[in-house]
């Protein structure tokens, strides 16, 4: 895709751009590029210190990464974000931060020991160990992909003209395909509705779904494998116990429901809110930071009055979305996938996905678990778990809307749509991450264009003025050119350069990342001006 954009030269710093990497995710041609964009986007998260591969002198370590010293920033202002809509925003939700270990029960009771499992399949030929549910998902995207080549292939013929949904109903391959699909599908949410791993075996037989890696189908029956890791706690051999490192963030809420309650003498409606870490032997790790072993949640359990689930479940989901595009990644980034098949204890579900490089996928689920684990955990404690309500004057175990989103996930997907390649005049190129200013690790980069005169001394001044409010980086080396160049590349929304107009009257010249318009500004303005748009009240208010 080929696209003007704006101009200015300052410093011999030529900065007409021609956008070459950007996607129209319904383009077939743009879609072929999506598995390279997404390597890119790999490559550049090491690059420039957002994500390195855990341990990784060692050769890394299946599903586990770290944070690097840009990455870590953005990710704590992706929970800062979070944690102050969820608890400065409503006066009725709280925050704690519980232990990763718990009593043991606690998973018995949550249905965690018993049912936390996927199913599993190997591929004798490979020794590869596959999801049986996604080898099946992966073949109904397929049929998917292929509807929509039609469809793209038939809006680029007809032009202003096309009418996708008459298209859909009369196009007799799309029809064949979406006969297909559906039968698949069908067939597939019986199975696992029913828990049938014979039928899941069978499926992948009947599809002729063949290992990506060896090219057979030299499958082996179907498993559940559970997703908790088990560890022990004690030091003697008779008073050690098996504990597990927590699957989800959600029950120490549930645990400390009535600590918080009583001490805090919260009224239903309220909410209790958490950020931590959770851990799933997830089978097949892949997709990056998409799915780990070891990954961050942010989860808000909202306590209701039985009966009113089902409003608050419909506040949260459009709240939720709100949240989101309030970063303004793009609003046709996002959609509602509604879960078909429910949890045994959940009255409504649904996932927020966002439209990642490798197709739409959950980011965040909200469900409306109903009085499910207050209620067990009263039956396996043996304590009572109960609300007295004095404005009905009567006592009843609380309803629960959940909100549960991966910090790793909301990382990817604001790193994925901020990234560009821009071509620039005279040949050069840019790589910029157009990361919401808000949540960019560094809001500001002080430059002296030349290291004398005066000039970093100025830019010192300008530095400690600024670093109480924002994250500042002071740059003297390389040319001023190359420091844009490396400031594109983290996100750094503003360049402050400090030349020698500025030891004489105390202007500046700011650049914006996006545009990369050089204005003159009053150094005495710049906290204002960076202010509007890094700073994270600004985009609080949008959301109350
Ligand atoms: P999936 O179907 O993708 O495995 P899930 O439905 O099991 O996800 P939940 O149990 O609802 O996920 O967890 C809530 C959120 O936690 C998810 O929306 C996701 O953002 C995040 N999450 C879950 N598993 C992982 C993982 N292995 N790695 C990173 N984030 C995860």
């Amino acid at each position: 895709m080929l696209r003007f954009v704006n101009y200015s030269t300052h410093f011999g710093v030529s900065e007409q751009f021609v956008v070459i990497l950007q996607f129209d995710y319904k383009n077939p041609k743009d879609m072929a590029q999506k598995e390279d964009v997404f390597k890119k986007i790999v490559s550049h998260a090491k690059e420039y210190g957002f994500v390195f591969p855990s341990s990784e002198i060692y050769d890394g370590l299946g599903a586990v990464y770290d944070y690097g010293q840009n990455g870590v920033e953005l990710k704590n202002n992706i929970k800062r974000y979070w944690w102050e809509a969820m608890t400065l925003l409503h006066e009725n939700i709280v925050g704690i931060d519980s232990a990763v270990f718990m009593h043991p029960t606690i998973w018995k009771a949550s249905g965690h020991v018993d049912a936390f499992n996927d199913p599993l399949i190997d591929n004798r030929d490979s020794k590869k160990r596959y999801r049986a549910d996604v080898l099946i998902e992966d073949e109904i995207a397929k049929i998917d992909d292929k509807i929509d080549k039609e469809i793209a292939k038939a809006r680029k013929r007809f032009g202003d003209s096309f009418d996708e949904a008459m298209f859909r109903q009369t196009n007799p391959r799309v029809l064949e395909h979406q006969a297909k699909r559906d039968a698949l599908h069908a067939r597939f949410e019986k199975a696992m509705n029913a828990n049938d791993l014979a039928e899941l075996k069978q499926i992948i037989v009947d599809q002729e779904i063949a290992d990506p890696i060896s090219g057979t189908r030299n499958w082996t029956d179907v498993r559940q494998f559970n997703l908790m890791f088990k560890t022990q706690m004690g030091s003697s051999s008779d008073s050690t116990m098996d504990v597990y490192l927590r699957p989800e963030t959600a029950q120490g809420i549930f645990v400390n429901f009535l600590n918080v309650q009583k001490t805090g003498r919260m009224r239903i409606p309220f909410g209790i809110a958490q950020i931590g870490k959770a851990f799933r032997n997830e089978i097949v790790a892949r997709q990056f930071i998409f799915r780990m072993r070891e990954f961050e949640q942010m989860e808000m359990q909202f306590f209701v009055r039985p009966g009113e689930e089902l409003r608050w479940f419909e506040y949260w989901k459009e709240h939720r979305l709100r949240w989101h595009k309030a970063l303004g990644l793009g609003d046709e980034k996002y959609r509602f996938h509604d879960h078909e098949k429910l949890a045994h204890y959940a009255n409504a579900a649904t996932d927020i996905e966002f439209q990642m490089p490798f197709g739409f996928k959950e980011v965040e689920g909200i469900h409306s678990r109903t009085n499910f684990d207050l209620s067990q955990h009263e039956k396996f404690s043996g304590k009572k778990i109960q609300y007295f309500d004095p404005e009905l004057n009567q006592s009843y175990t609380p309803f629960v809307i959940e909100t549960s989103i991966g910090v790793d996930r909301m990382f990817l997907s604001v790193l994925c749509s901020s990234y560009e390649e821009q071509v620039l005049e005279g040949g050069d190129s840019r790589v910029v991450l157009h990361l919401p200013k808000v949540l960019a690790p560094v809001k500001c980069a002080i430059l002296p264009l030349v290291r004398k005169d005066g000039m970093p001394e100025k830019a010192h001044e300008i530095m400690q003025m600024l670093k109480f409010d924002f994250a500042c980086q002071y740059d003297e080396k390389d040319s001023v050119g190359k420091r844009y160049r490396r400031h594109d590349a983290i996100g750094t929304p503003y360049c402050i350069t400090v030349d020698g107009q500025t030891v004489e009257d105390n202007t500046v010249t700011l650049r914006d990342r996006d545009t990369m318009q050089q204005v003159r500004v009053a150094i005495d303005e710049l906290p204002a001006i960076i202010g509007r748009e890094c700073s994270l009240n600004t985009l609080l208010r949008k959301l109350s």
